[in-house]
């Protein structure tokens, strides 16, 4: 299926000279939706995930539905201050300025196998940063999957040491 056209770009937003890819389309295709999901869901079992981790908001899109598909559970990675209990928390650093997200510190047992499904790899900063949470916990990272990849600014280099599922490129 060809997933692009489900893909608006939106320019200017959310601020001049970004070129916003907005995935709400295909979230409003239940075909496309189901496809992407699916694509994930095999992967993941593939690799023999144990527990699906996403990061907020978008990442729950598209980890949740692979982590019911599976009948294993879901761990959202989320900005601090919104996890109410124990968590770990890392920084990591953006073009202006830097950023920080949580995990629960229950949400991942030693040597689980953990798949992270974010929307969209940019810069790979922030999936390094889930990553970083996952392993501090004693999770083994066996993938990552994305709905779309920018080629462009090469984050892939940034993760060149795990097994990357991309659906759609730019
Ligand atoms: P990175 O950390 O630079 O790889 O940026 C990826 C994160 O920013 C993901 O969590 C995305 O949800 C978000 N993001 C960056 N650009 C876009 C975009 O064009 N559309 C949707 N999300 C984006």
């Amino acid at each position: 299926m060809d997933l692009k056209q489900y893909i608006a770009a939106v320019k200017d937003f959310p601020k001049e000279g970004i070129l916003f890819r907005d995935i709400t389309p295909l979230m409003l295709n239940g075909d496309a939706y189901k496809f992407a999901a699916d694509a994930f869901t095999i992967f993941a079992k593939e690799k023999g995930a144990t527990v699906i981790v996403g990061p907020e908001a978008r990442g729950f899109i598209f980890g949740c539905p692979v982590a019911v598909n599976l009948s294993i559970g879901f761990a959202p990675v989320r900005k601090p201050g919104k996890l109410p209990r124990e968590s770990v928390t890392v920084s990591y650093d953006l073009e202006y300025g830097s950023n920080s997200l949580s995990l629960h510190a229950d949400a991942i047992k030693k040597g689980d196998k953990v798949v992270i499904i974010d929307d969209l790899l940019a810069t790979g900063g922030t999936m390094q940063a889930t990553i970083e949470l996952v392993e501090r916990l004693g999770g083994e990272v066996v993938g990552l999957c994305f709905l779309i990849e920018l080629d462009d600014l090469e984050g892939r280099k940034l993760l060149k040491n795990y097994d990357v599922k991309t659906l759609i490129h730019y």
